[in-house]
């Protein structure tokens, strides 16, 4: 009876699933990216997000944080400090992207996957960061531009830029798969809520609520579901590549027999 209990204590953390932060964005007074119909990116995003941590919960057992539960405004440094008392796994920032003049609208469509870089790798790209950065706080601007050359040096030999690329592809490849939306490919920009994290990281934005096929189909629950679910997918796809590598790893410092 006691050593079952043991076995049964022992067990319980090396089972234990990944802890994953997802920031629905904006909140609050902050709406977001909004199209001609009323569909707000902050509901929207916040709408996936709890799909995709139900999905999480119960396909890979993973414990989930998210970093607004509610219609709450929250500054981005808040959500990068909110993640990194989580010691997450990863963490996945949830967006939708829009265009501001009717022409933009109707041709502007699809999924783009991001992972952070100091140089932005297409104006287009460079226009979105732009625009989710636009609510951090002057304070952090100033805070982000004075450490940004040494955070993003050192970013450069970090493994967790590697795993951010990683995850990025993993993620993107999984939801243009699962959702037929257009390809905008994986793009890398210097957004300010993936500064600072100390996970692998990814911000995604799930498409144009300014689109009008687009638009009403991301209003649609059924949508937002396959959103979630292929976002699930490629997170869950990525953990695997992740666990071999750190397994092989392990392996590799046992001493073999008779080595010194
Ligand atoms: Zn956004």
């Amino acid at each position: 009876m006691t050593k079952l209990l043991l076995v049964v204590l022992l067990a319980g953390p090396a089972v234990a699933g990944p802890m994953i932060v997802i920031d629905p964005g904006h909140g609050g007074a902050q709406d977001g990216a909004s199209s001609p119909g009323g569909l707000l990116e902050k509901n929207l995003a916040l709408s996936i997000s709890k799909k995709l941590k139900a999905k999480l919960e119960a396909e890979l057992e993973a414990k989930v944080k998210l970093t607004r539960e509610g219609d709450s405004r929250l500054h981005l440094d808040e959500r990068v400090m909110f993640a990194n008392r989580q010691r997450p796994d990863l963490f996945v920032s949830i967006h939708a992207n829009s265009m501001p003049t009717a022409t933009q609208r109707r041709v502007n469509e699809g999924i783009e996957t991001y992972f952070l870089s100091a140089s932005a790798s297409g104006e287009d790209a460079k226009k979105v960061a732009a625009r989710e950065n636009a609510e951090a706080r002057q304070q952090s601007k100033a805070a982000t531009s004075d450490t940004l050359a040494f955070i993003l040096a050192d970013l450069q030999k970090a493994e967790t830029h590697h795993d951010s690329s990683r995850l990025a592809y993993s993620v993107h490849e999984s939801l243009i798969a699962g959702t037929q939306a257009q390809d905008r490919g994986v793009q890398q920009a210097p957004f300010y809520v993936l500064m600072g994290l100390e996970a692998p990281a990814v911000l995604i934005e799930v498409g144009f609520v300014s689109h009008p096929r687009e638009g009403d189909r991301l209003a649609d629950a059924k949508y937002q579901q396959q959103i979630a679910d292929s976002i699930a997918a490629g997170i869950k796809a990525f953990l695997s590549t992740v666990e071999a590598r750190d397994n092989k790893r392990t392996e590799g410092v046992v001493p073999a027999p008779g080595a010194k």
